[in-house]
């Protein structure tokens, strides 16, 4: 059976995580107090109501505890999304992930058992700053305050040079977990691959091991 997504709140974020899901297929409910955004979404959700979540005769009318996942996409009015967060909680809906709008917010929606809070202003803002000091980060995701993901562009510096020859593991504890080539993905690349000017690299490490390893090999600066 298809999963069944509610979406509440079609600003930015909320539309663009609506128009995702319902291309992959899913049964989406999009959900906002603002009808011209309904409209918006009639044609793209499975079904859009205008309707206020911060009641809770309105959740409970729009079955809202038989969905799968909710998403509160409600951003500017703080206590709209944590009542509403409150709401979905006390009626136990399986998952319920919410955007926050600062920290504060953020440590009240897992306080208050929202199951995921994403803070996707925040994680882009890190992600395009590590993009801006370094050209050769493409992308950067971070796993905990000391490990994160990173992508690296390679340059001249390593262009023909194997990962043995380059020994990262051991020089810099950071491991290759990919190489993209174009199309193609190579996933766990063994120790003889070489690496070439333009593939790209996902290390995973601790942060100041990847920087360490970056401004070695990869700054082409
Ligand atoms: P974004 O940054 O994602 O573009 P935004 O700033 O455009 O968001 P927000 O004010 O954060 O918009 O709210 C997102 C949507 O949530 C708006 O379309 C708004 O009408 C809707 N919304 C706000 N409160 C409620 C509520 N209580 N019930 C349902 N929808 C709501």
């Amino acid at each position: 059976m298809k999963k069944q997504f509610a979406v509440i709140g079609l600003g930015r974020f909320g539309g663009s995580i609506c128009k995702a899901l319902s291309e992959q297929g899913m049964e989406v409910l999009a959900i906002d107090t603002n009808e011209d955004k309904v409209n918006q979404f009639a044609s793209i959700a499975t079904h859009a109501v205008v309707a206020d979540t911060t009641d809770e005769n309105t959740l409970k009318s729009l079955g809202i505890r038989n969905f799968d996942h909710v998403i509160v996409a409600i951003g500017d009015n703080i206590q709209s999304s944590i009542l509403t967060t409150l709401m979905l909680v006390e009626q136990n809906v399986n998952h319920i992930t919410v955007k926050a709008q600062n920290d504060y917010h953020e440590k009240v929606l897992h306080k208050i058992g929202a199951h995921k809070v994403v803070h996707p202003e925040r994680d882009m803002g890190i992600r395009i700053a590590h993009n801006i000091v370094s050209k050769n980060v493409l992308d950067y995701l971070e796993l905990s305050e000391e490990y994160s993901i990173v992508e690296l562009e390679a340059g001249e510096a390593v262009d023909g040079r194997s990962l043995i020859d380059l020994d990262i593991r051991a020089k810099y504890g950071c491991n290759i977990m990919a190489i993209k080539r174009g199309e193609d993905i190579n996933v766990s690349p063994a120790a003889t691959e070489h690496l070439m000017k333009d593939d790209i690299i996902i290390v995973i490490g601790a942060d100041k091991d990847i920087t360490r390893m970056e401004q070695d090999l990869f700054d082409d600066d």
